[in-house]
Order: C-alpha cells, then structure tokens, then sequence
C-alpha cells in the first residue's frame, strides 16, 4: 500500500504548497509512489486517514493550535514545510505589538470575533519529524526528503552557512555591495539563490547549526556592523523563535 500524504496549511501565504506544484510534473514518478489524500491548492479531496502530513504555515490563533494537535495525533510522520513551520517566518512580526492592538488594526469592530495569539512555529507545540527550511522550501531538498522517506533512509539537512554555496557560485559578496547579508549565520541549502539573483541573503532558512559568530563579528566590525545590527535583520523571518523558548 502507498504512503498517504497530506498538505495542511496555517497561517502563511500558501508560496510553499504552491511551490510544491510548480514542479510537480517534473517528479511525476515520485507522485506515482505515494498517495496524495489532502492538498487543498490542488484539490478538493479530504480525508483523516494518512501516514506523512505536511504542515505549511505558523501558528496564530488557539484553532491553529488545537487543529495541529489533532493532525499529529493521526500522522505516523511530521514535515514542517517552509520558514513558516519551521521558524514561524515573516508572521511572527505581529509578535512585536500587543494582540489587541493588531486584531483591532486587522479586523476593526468585527476584532471581537477573531482570537490571535504570538505566532509560533509548528516545533512550539507537537513533535516535529523532518524539516523543510526556506520561504518557499528548495524543491531539491523536497524530493530528497521524499525519497527519504519512501526508502527509510535518514534525511540530512545542510549544515553549512549560505555563504559556502554562494563563494561555490562565484557571486561578488554583498557586503562589497554595500548591503548587510546574513548568508554567514543562515543555514545553506538554497544554492544562494537570492545573491546569485543579485539580491542579499535575508536568513529565511533560519540559523546554520553552530554559527561562526566570532566571525561574522569580524566581517560586521570590517563594514562598520554590530551583532544587534545582524539580530534586528535576522528577526524578520525568526523572530518567533524568541517567544519559544
Ligand atoms: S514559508 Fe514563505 S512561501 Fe511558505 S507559506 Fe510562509 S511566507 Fe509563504
Ligand atoms: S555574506 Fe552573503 S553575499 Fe557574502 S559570501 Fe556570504 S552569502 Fe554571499
Ligand atoms: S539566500 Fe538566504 S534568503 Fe535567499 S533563499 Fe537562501 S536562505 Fe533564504
């Protein structure tokens, strides 16, 4: 019998499971080995009956919270899919103002109805079996996951900081730009996507496993930066990770 898979989402914009699709016809053997039972961008099917359940999104409100429970009570196997899940992503700037204050900007007179509570990330409250890292997650780790757990064999994350796959791409480094980039504490796995583009990197992967902070403190010092400088940067995708531990 297939493995049953299902896509849940929380809160987040939805880019992870879309871009789930956006390559989906690229791995079609890999869809042919599993059962997909619940992928709401994709289709309408639902089920309660399944063996890996993805989550995409963080969580925001005590329904959020209450429903994931009920998801990990039934999946054999947990998969935090993208910044969001894994770190509680950009949604966790709402942490930074009361919840009052944000259900009355967002909802007005109809905040009565509503509850939000700090965002969390999908680790804050069950156990989480596999991560994704990313905004949205690299499609390469996706699959290799997959595979993973298709033939019982351990997923590795990358443990290297952005920065390896950057130098390996050959980019000009942003700090010579001018820009602050957070590619020597982010955790590796995107292929510097974002630099390699031209851009800078924004820590979506969260924080590399043991970072050279002594380092990034020098190359900070050379251009005039402080570790505070780097933190404020950092909380735009993990900043929840403050409120959970
Ligand atoms: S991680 Fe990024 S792409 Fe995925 S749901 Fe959150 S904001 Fe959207
Ligand atoms: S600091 Fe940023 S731009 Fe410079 S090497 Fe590292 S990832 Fe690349
Ligand atoms: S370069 Fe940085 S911001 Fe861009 S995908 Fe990689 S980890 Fe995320």
């Amino acid at each position: 019998m297939k493995p049953r898979v299902a896509f849940f989402d929380f809160t987040g914009c939805e880019g992870c499971q879309l871009e789930v699709l956006n390559f989906y016809t690229e791995v079609v053997d890999l869809i042919n080995a599993v059962d997909i039972v619940e992928f709401r961008e994709a289709s309408s099917d639902h089920s309660d009956d399944y063996d890996i359940a993805f989550i995409e999104g963080s969580q925001t409100t005590k329904r959020d919270v209450e429903r994931l429970q009920k998801i990990r009570e039934k999946a054999k196997i947990l998969v935090a899919l993208g910044a969001c899940s894994c770190t509680g992503g950009v949604n966790a700037l709402k942490n930074r103002f009361p919840m009052e204050e944000n259900l009355k900007v967002v909802y007005g007179e109809s905040a009565k109805y509503y509850d939000t509570i700090p965002t969390r990330p999908t680790s804050a409250y069950v156990k989480v079996d596999a991560y994704l890292h990313g905004c949205p997650p690299n499609r390469n780790e996706v699959i290799s996951l997959v595979k993973c757990l298709l033939t019982g064999k351990k997923f590795e994350q990358c443990h290297n900081p952005v920065c390896v796959e950057c130098k390996l791409a050959e980019n000009i480094c942003a700090f010579e730009r001018g820009e602050f980039c957070l590619g020597p504490v982010t955790r590796g796995g995107c292929n510097a996507v974002c630099v390699t583009a031209g851009r800078k990197c924004w820590g979506c992967r969260g924080m590399v496993d043991e970072p050279n902070i002594n380092s990034q403190k020098d190359v900070m010092a050379k251009y005039g930066l402080t570790l505070d400088d780097m933190m404020m940067q950092f909380k735009l995708f993990n900043g929840a990770l403050e409120v959970s531990k």
